[in-house]
């Protein structure tokens, strides 16, 4: 299991502070795709939009989980750009993980 990093939501290259409400927690592959994009395209509409901020936004407004529960669905023009930017439907250790968390009952969660 890979250590959690301290990312910039707003990366300090474009006027992001170390400030707590500017930091979160990533895994490392999240973290490189988002490396210091604060927008992305909508595959849907081609519209650019800001990614979504886990600090100020709510997760379930924004995304869900698709039928067989393995992959992250994007709700909203943000939520879509964020799926992209950050590969979070495609990371096939996460989908091998989760096809057991299915099995077991654990998967999706209800909030
Ligand atoms: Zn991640």
């Amino acid at each position: 299991m890979a250590r959690l990093e301290i990312e910039h939501i707003i990366p300090i290259s474009k006027g992001g502070s170390n400030d707590e409400s500017n930091l979160w927690l990533a895994c490392p592959l999240c973290n490189r795709y988002k490396s210091d994009k604060t927008t992305g395209v909508d595959p849907e509409t081609n519209e650019t939009v800001r990614l979504f901020n886990p600090r100020t936004q709510i997760w379930f407004e924004h995304f869900g989980w698709s039928e067989d529960g393995l992959r992250i669905v994007g709700k909203t023009p943000t939520g879509r750009a964020t799926v992209a930017v950050l590969h979070l439907s495609d990371d096939a250790d996460a989908l091998e993980v989760r096809s057991y968390w299915v099995l077991a009952g654990w998967h999706p969660p209800e909030d």
